[in-house]
């Protein structure tokens, strides 16, 4: 039997390849059940590569959901594409609101293209992945929403329904976020245009350099 850490890459690899991802740097380290992207290398916790034994299917996926967010460069463009939303939206509203919504609609990206690429659609199933590493505090909205995460029965509700995260997904999903945050209403339609607006131009870039 190959022990954890050759198990774990061998899967980075094969994943790289069936999402035709240029294999980026990889490391197993720290504690914790994590999974992370940044600038371009994805990290996972001993503890997270230690469950491809037992939990094969929620290490598949973390792996899946952070290849997607290096295939959109999202920790990348972030700073970039906050810093355009600093200055396209209402001062008054906080900027928390701005990161957090920007955030929130790369996670459910993520999420919904893991899942749907693995062609895990079941909620049951989703739910139980989602709660092998997350605390059970992510099923409230108002608390996943302060995070900048969609909540865990979001995740499960879209990613079973939907391939894509779609403008009219993320619009509702965004709607949702400026009542559960109290956005008023008077500032809500410019708020969500302009942060679907900065997400979606970017997504198109990132497109024509990453396919
Ligand atoms: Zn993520």
């Amino acid at each position: 039997m190959k022990n954890y850490k050759v198990q774990t890459k061998e899967l980075f690899e094969e994943l790289c390849m069936e999402m035709k991802i240029k294999k980026p740097p990889f490391r197993i380290s720290g504690g914790g059940l994590n999974a992370f992207e940044r600038f371009g290398r994805i990290i996972i916790t001993k503890d997270l590569a230690k469950m491809i034994s037992t939990n094969y299917r929620t290490v598949r996926y973390l792996l899946t959901h952070e290849l997607i967010h290096l295939k959109y460069q999202d920790s990348k463009t972030r700073v970039a594409r906050l810093g355009i939303l600093a200055f396209s939206i209402p001062e008054w509203i906080p900027f928390e609101h701005r990161v957090k919504a920007y955030t929130l609609l790369t996670e459910l990206r993520a999420s919904i293209e893991g899942y749907s690429f693995n062609k895990y659609k079941e909620i049951d199933e989703i739910i139980k992945i989602e709660n092998s590493t997350k605390d059970p505090k992510f099923f409230n909205k108002e608390i996943a929403y302060k995070y900048g995460y969609p909540s865990t029965e979001q995740i499960a509700n879209y990613a079973s329904k939907y391939e894509k995260l779609t403008e009219e997904l993320a619009r509702e999903v965004l709607n949702d976020f400026c009542m559960v945050r109290k956005i008023k209403d008077a500032d809500k339609d410019k708020f969500i245009n302009k942060t679907l607006a900065r997400f979606r131009v970017l997504f198109i870039d990132n497109r024509k350099d990453n396919l």
